[in-house]
Order: structure tokens, then C-alpha cells, then sequence
């Protein structure tokens, strides 16, 4: 089972639950590291679905007939995943159930999500808004001087946009049908038919990584091909291409995916960087960044956060203000509404959900120890302070 997001699948689950009277959003841990056996995890999956139903079945929330759809959105989510999950490749699952309004939409991740399940008029969508979004979309060509196949890589999923391809390019010379041109001649005619094959590998690419909404390039070949073909493509295409690799399109699809990841990883790392690098230059008395967990919690409760930066290991203990979400490590009460303070052992999900629920973009900081470290969190400011 491999993941089945696509770009707009946030958009159709919005879409497809405009009429439900309730919709059963249900996240599920599934992860093969921490639950090697089945059994484990069904173990999570029942208790989940008891509490739910606890809360659910047991009150005036619902009336009679929307609690029986409850009852058989909870059977159908615990067949699913007893019956039909299938482990490989996938971390995280993620349904949107409601029977009685026809709506059974499952999404398989291959990163995790934490397991919890709500219930509500509108789909909780933000943990997958977030998950995907950390996703970069990448698009392989793989070439040489005639074939060429052209791939998309996401969310650690490989799926083939255009098997192989052959432009008419004369491998060799024919006995005769050159035989009076000379030697040059007849290398300009093959280096013509090339071309000419290079640049159509370069339009099919601009329409698939148009169409598929793609955000970077890889490309794999020989070097002369590759940059030959490099200077083939539009300009916007040109600054996507964001690595290469040593290969042959008869290369088999596990080989291309597992270059193309190599790739990928370099691509974030020097991203990841330059971000940094950025944010901790940003931080200055008149700029617009912080850094720090303090102050980028203080920016995130005043509404100053454009984009959060946090490690990918972020764990933090402090207090929350349930009535106005106010967040602090060290206070007790609640500067704005005297509340007591809720503690907390770890307060990273609170932060995460805070700046999805504030629109902030999310960047997780994974290559770069010293950042996880000395910092923990920083923000780019919607406007200077
Ligand atoms: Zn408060």
C-alpha cells in the first residue's frame, strides 16, 4: 500500500463533506517501528474508538438515527484496519468517515501521525494539511540519447508519468545511405535528431510538472546528456532542478526512487541551511525574525508568526491557558485572563497546532542538530517588530 495523496486532496475533503450533518476524522499511528505486531496496534484502535463512542453514543450530541451512521462508521473503520490495512510503505493512516452521508475517504502516509480521532461537522484536516505540506513534490526525468522516462516522487512514493519513450534517433550510420557525405555531416544529422529529442523530453516535462504542481526537478542520465538537456528547458524549470544522478531509463523504478531520495535529502539539506542561515541573520533589533523558544512562543500568541521554524524533535514541558491557548515554559497563570496555567509534560503539539490554526507555514529543522539544540524554535514575523 503506497500513499494516495495528491495535490489537491485537501480541497476534495473540504469539498466532499460541505453537506455532512457529522464527519468521523480518525488519525491512526501505524507505524511498523513502533507496532511490529498487529495485535498492538488494534489494541490503540479499540481503545480509540471506545472513547469515542463513550462520548458519542452516550450523549444528546447526536439523535437517534445519526448515532446508528456513528455506529457503522466505527465498525467500518475498525474492519479497515483489522482486515484490509496493509502495513508496507505506509506510517500513518488517516479516514474521513460519514455513513450517512456516503463519505469513506482513506489516506495512507508514509510519515506517522499521532493516533485520536474527532468528531465534527467539518473534517479536522489541519495534521494532514501540515503533514503534507512538509512534502515537497519532485519530478524525475530519466535520459539518454533517445529514451527517456518521466516520474513523480512524493511523500517517499514513486509513481511513472511516461514510460519510456523513443524519439526516432538513428543509432548508427547506414550502410550506403550516407556514404557520399562526410563524417561530419552524418554526426551533425544524429546530433540533430538529438536534439531534437531532448527538446521534446524537455515540453512533455513542462507539462507534467505544471500539471502535477511539481516543486523541484531531478534528472538522471549521463552528464553531457544531462546538461545538454539542462539547457533545453525553460527558464523557471532550470532554477527547479535541484539534483542529479548516474543513470540509464532502464534502470528499475526501486533504483530510480531510491537516487531520486538521495536527492531529495540533499535538496533539503541545502535548503535547510540557507533557511537557517537567513532566520538567525533575521534576528537582529530591527529585523524580522526570532529566535529562541520563548520568543518565538510570544510571537506565535501575539499573532506575529509568518512562518514557524522548529526542530522535528521539538519536545517542551510548560503551561497552556485552555480559555485563551496561551502558552509559557516558566509562568503560572495566564497574563491575559489570570487563568491557572495547565501543565504539561510536552506542549510541541499545542505550539504545532497553534500556527496551523494561525495560518503560519510550517518548516521542520531535520539535519541540523546544533539548531535542535541551541534554539529549538524561531519564526519569520508577518511584519518587523
Ligand atoms: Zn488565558
Amino acid at each position: 500500500m503506497a500513499t494516495n495523496i495528491k495535490p489537491d486532496t485537501i480541497r476534495q475533503i473540504l469539498n466532499l463533506s460541505a453537506n455532512a450533518d457529522y464527519i468521523v476524522s480518525f488519525y491512526l499511528n501505524v507505524d511498523g517501528g513502533k507496532y511490529p505486531r498487529k495485535q498492538e496496534l488494534e489494541v490503540d484502535l479499540k481503545a480509540l474508538l471506545r472513547s469515542a463512542a463513550k462520548e458519542w453514543l452516550g450523549s444528546d450530541k447526536l439523535n437517534r438515527s445519526q448515532k446508528k451512521f456513528l455506529e457503522t462508521d466505527f465498525e467500518k473503520i475498525s474492519n479497515f484496519v483489522q482486515f484490509e490495512l496493509d502495513r508496507r510503505s505506509i506510517k500513518g493512516l488517516v479516514i474521513f468517515s460519514s455513513s450517512g452521508s456516503d463519505i469513506w475517504q482513506v489516506l495512507t502516509l508514509p510519515v506517522t501521525v499521532p493516533s485520536f480521532i474527532k468528531i465534527g461537522k467539518e473534517p479536522y484536516i489541519k495534521h494532514l494539511a501540515a503533514v503534507i505540506d512538509q512534502f515537497k513534490r519532485y519530478c524525475t526525468v530519466v535520459i539518454d540519447r533517445k529514451k527517456a522516462r518521466i516520474f513523480s516522487v512524493y511523500l517517499g512514493g514513486i509513481e511513472e508519468y511516461l514510460g519510456f519513450f523513443e524519439d526516432d534517433v538513428p543509432a548508427k550510420v547506414k550502410e550506403g545511405e550516407w556514404a557520399n557525405l562526410r563524417e561530419k555531416k552524418i554526426a551533425n544529422h544524429i546530433e540533430d535528431h538529438v536534439q531534437r529529442h531532448l527538446k521534446n523530453v524537455a515540453d512533455k516535462t513542462k507539462i507534467f510538472f505544471k500539471r502535477e504542481k511539481c516543486d523541484r526537478l531531478i534528472i538522471g542520465g549521463r552528464k553531457d546528456i544531462v546538461s545538454k538537456f539542462i539547457s533545453l528547458l525553460q527558464p523557471f524549470l532550470r532554477e527547479c532542478v535541484s539534483g542529479e544522478f548516474l543513470a540509464q531509463p532502464a534502470l528499475p523504478l526501486s533504483k530510480i526512487l531510491e537516487y531520486s531520495l538521495d536527492c531529495e535529502r540533499e535538496a533539503e539539506k541545502r535548503e535547510e541551511a540557507v533557511l537557517l542561515k537567513k532566520l538567525i541573520n533575521s534576528e537582529k533589533p530591527e529585523g524580522a525574525g526570532v529566535v529562541g523558544l520563548e520568543p518565538t512562543i510570544e510571537a506565535l500568541t501575539t499573532g506575529q508568526v509568518q512562518s514557524l521554524i522548529i526542530s522535528d524533535s521539538l519536545k517542551f514541558s510548560g503551561g497552556v491557558c485552555r480559555q485563551c491557548h496561551f502558552i509559557s515554559t516558566y509562568l503560572e497563570t495566564c497574563p491575559v485572563c489570570g487563568r491557572q496555567l495547565e501543565h504539561h509534560d510536552d506542549l510541541a503539539e499545542e505550539l504545532i497546532q497553534q500556527a496551523i490554526n494561525n495560518n503560519c507555514r510550517l518548516n521542520y529543522i531535520k539535519y541540523n542538530p546544533e539548531f535542535a539544540k541551541k534554539y529549538q524554535a524561531g519564526a519569520f514575523l508577518r511584519f518587523a517588530v
